[in-house]
């Protein structure tokens, strides 16, 4: 049997980064672009916009800080248990985040998926089914456990409802790739070297990662094998460094397509 991809009809986007001067409205603007009958909505941050409305709300707020607390991972080498009992200041620190008393700690790593399970548990059951995707930009540094290496790898995005964006994240492999370039220009004479500013690849880098978030919502995978498509998965430095050198984030023919023919069919379930 055919599978259905649908397009979400509502993308919502939560800004919960208050690390780097980004520019929302261009995001909206990008994903409008791909998505022209989707309603684009922009929230501020995640948690202080669904805990209210919860069933989780008011004095279950120390239960959320302490299950955030307990995603804290202290050593990259070990996978974390559910049980683990984080320190009470670890807890007071997750609670004064969440009354926006506090910003998040530098260096201090999250595991994704667990934070993605809690995150899920806030929503209305009308916003979680693939009807409504859900985009949070956040500063928090997250990992998700690497089977073969045998430890929590950094990542820029981790895909979920709902689906985590780390700035800090992406401001990491771009320090990362820096050192990188810097090395090789001292071992090899020259590099190829990308373009833009940081602020500049950060946009970019964000938007790509929205766009295989959009495409893990409407087929599941989130990624493409072309190189020159906006859904490539950049594994190695030579990855980023040719991601950077493209101009503006853009699909390949078949994701374009693929797209086109989805709008033809929305539009004609629209009418
Ligand atoms: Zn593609």
């Amino acid at each position: 049997m055919k599978t259905e991809f649908i397009i979400p009809s509502f993308i919502y986007l939560y800004d919960e980064n208050i690390i780097s001067e980004i520019d929302i409205s261009s995001f909206v603007e990008f994903l409008q672009k791909y998505f022209p009958f989707s309603i684009i909505r922009f929230r501020k941050s995640f948690l202080n916009y669904w805990i209210p409305r919860s069933k989780w709300k008011g004095g279950n707020l120390t239960k959320i800080a302490f299950r955030l607390a307990q995603t804290r991972i202290n050593q990259i080498e070990i996978q974390k248990v559910t049980t683990t009992i984080p320190l009470p200041e670890e807890v007071d620190f997750e609670q004064s985040f969440l009354l926006g008393n506090k910003r998040n700690p530098k260096r201090v790593i999250y595991d994704a998926c667990r934070v993605i399970a809690i995150y899920s548990e806030l929503f209305d059951r009308e916003e979680l089914n693939l009807d409504h995707c859900h985009l949070v930009l956040t500063d928090r540094l997250l990992g998700v456990w690497g089977k073969e290496e045998r430890r929590y790898q950094i990542k820029g995005v981790v895909f979920g409802n709902p689906t985590l964006i780390s700035i800090s994240g992406i401001l990491e492999r771009l320090s990362q790739l820096k050192r990188f370039e810097e090395e090789n220009e001292q071992n090899m004479g020259r590099t190829e070297r990308g373009s833009c500013d940081k602020t500049e690849q950060l946009q970019e880098i964000v938007k790509g990662h929205m766009l295989q978030a959009l495409f893990y919502y409407i087929t599941g995978n989130p990624f493409c094998s072309n190189r020159n498509c906006c859904l490539f998965e950049d594994r190695s430095q030579e990855d980023i460094i040719h991601a950077q050198l493209k101009v503006e984030s853009d699909l390949c023919p078949f994701h374009h397509q693929m797209i086109e023919d989805l709008l033809v069919k929305t539009s004609f379930q629209a009418f």
